[in-house]
């Protein structure tokens, strides 16, 4: 049975979801800037996560959300001259492309917090005739002595808050830690109407709002971010969703730890800052997925290009030893392996650890036997979400559905598939947006083709 680490209760639980249907709610990014390591591995390890529970028969409707407003947002904007919109639709985009090349599953919802203001609206109202939140001169506010279980999340006490944490300095809050729902617009600021003036939402009212408008009011089964949004933004999010509806607000939190720089320490006065973008077309999806699948998720995960370079190297010693081998799970001694490691808070370093002493172990087996293991390598990976090509094409289906689906492609063959895209990316070009129309030539790599430009454009297999 799944145990995951609850950050709740400090200690793994049996995940017994009652229903078929789980409800996960991943915190998603604020964009202000392009995706950078650390947003890539938050993404890709709660994709093992939910393609784990579709692997044990659970129906995942999964959620992340996108924060387009926030302080930084306006002020990168009025920095870089543009209006917050232009930033946020084109960093977005960025997210989005790398969510692609990394094969992250499409989430069945991804609200964004300019277009949730009505429920958010709702949600802050609720919250003011229960008399748990107030306005003062410069917005509104949640009063968090009106919510007892304040600060069991974090594990933290008010005596730390009050001396290590920046709060809002408001000179009229009732308490020092109570924090905005509603922030009045200053001049030029992007806002909205609301019933206590023209503002925006506080970034952590967003996503109770949108958790409570897709979900409903009794509470969902998983809610997942980095380990840095603990606190404040999900202590406040389950205080003002929990105070609203006296419900529990969510069954398991979960967190992931955060990328370190290690070797040269990376810096924008060093000169050597580089993107998410940076990596995928230096490597691929598949290597930096295996880089993160190499660690435990909840702990922090030390990072250089030397080590991204050590899990392409192992990676395509992988894909080496599986070569034309099928997808099927035949071996049951390492299906077990794997599902023993993954049942333990999705232990994968641990299955990567086994599944390599067993291939050793292998090495003096009949080849029937060294067939089923490479077959089931194989399976595995592919349930946790990596692409393998093999020469074979009639075998690769299921990776092209997968493909194509993102882009709203429906799969019956490649030749069929191959002219929507090719006709999707040429609208790219026509509207002048070549870079992500070379971005759809870039992904499109990732399942073996190559698409080519010119007198005599089309698309080759790469292979061939
Ligand atoms: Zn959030």
């Amino acid at each position: 049975m799944l145990k995951l680490y609850n950050t709740l209760t400090k200690s793994e639980e049996l995940a017994n979801f009652p229903s078929k249907e789980v409800k996960v709610y991943l915190c998603g990014p604020t964009v202000q800037s392009s995706p950078h390591i650390g947003h890539g591995r938050s993404a890709v390890v709660f994709d093992f996560l939910v393609r784990y529970l579709n692997y044990i028969g659970k129906e995942v409707v999964f959620a992340r959300n996108i924060t387009d407003i926030d302080d930084k947002i306006i002020e990168k904007s009025l920095e870089q001259g543009i209006t917050y919109n232009e930033l946020t639709s084109k960093v977005s985009q960025e997210f989005n492309e790398a969510y692609l090349a990394l094969n992250c599953k499409i989430p069945n919802h991804e609200p964004k917090a300019t277009e949730s203001i009505e429920e958010i609206i709702d949600l802050i109202k609720l919250l003011e005739n229960k008399e748990i939140a107030y306005q003062t001169s410069s917005g509104v506010y949640f009063d968090i002595s009106k919510y007892d279980n304040y600060l069991e999340l974090s594990g933290r006490s008010l005596e730390d808050l009050i001396s290590g944490t920046r709060v809002d300095l408001v000179e009229d809050k009732k308490n020092n830690e109570d924090f905005a729902l509603w922030k009045f617009a200053k001049e030029n600021e992007p806002s909205w109407k609301s019933p206590w003036g023209l503002g925006r939402p506080g970034w952590h009212i967003e996503c109770s709002a949108m958790i409570h408008g897709l979900f409903g009011n009794q509470g969902i089964d998983i809610h997942c971010g980095g380990n840095d949004l603990i606190f404040p933004h999900h202590e406040n999010e389950r205080a003002q969703s929990e105070a609203a509806f006296n419900k529990k607000f969510v069954n398991f939190w979960l967190h992931n730890g955060m990328v370190n720089l290690s070797g040269k320490k990376m810096s924008k006065s060093e000169g050597n800052i580089k993107l998410l973008s940076d990596y995928i077309n230096m490597f691929d999806g598949n290597t930096i997925r295996y880089f993160f699948l190499r660690a435990n998720y909840r702990k922090p995960q030390e990072f250089s290009e030397n080590l991204l370079q050590e899990s392409d190297k192992t990676f395509k010693n992988i894909i080496n030893f599986i070569g034309d081998a099928n997808s099927d799970p035949v071996d049951e001694h390492l299906i077990q392996l794997f599902e023993e490691s993954m049942n333990d808070d999705l232990n994968t370093p641990k299955f990567v650890g086994e599944m390599f002493n067993y291939m050793k172990l292998s090495e003096n087996q009949n080849e029937e036997k060294k067939l089923k293991i490479k077959s089931t390598i194989r399976y595995i990976f592919e349930t946790l979400g990596f692409i393998f090509i093999t020469n074979d094409k009639s075998q690769n289906e299921e990776i092209f559905k997968e493909f194509f689906i993102k882009y709203n492609i429906k799969f019956s063959n490649v030749d069929s598939a191959m002219s929507s895209y090719i006709e999707l990316r040429q609208e790219l070009r026509d509207k002048k947006e070549y870079e992500s129309a070379d971005n759809m030539r870039k992904d499109i790599e990732s399942i073996g083709i190559i698409i080519e430009d010119g007198i005599e454009s089309g698309w080759r297999w790469s292979t061939s």
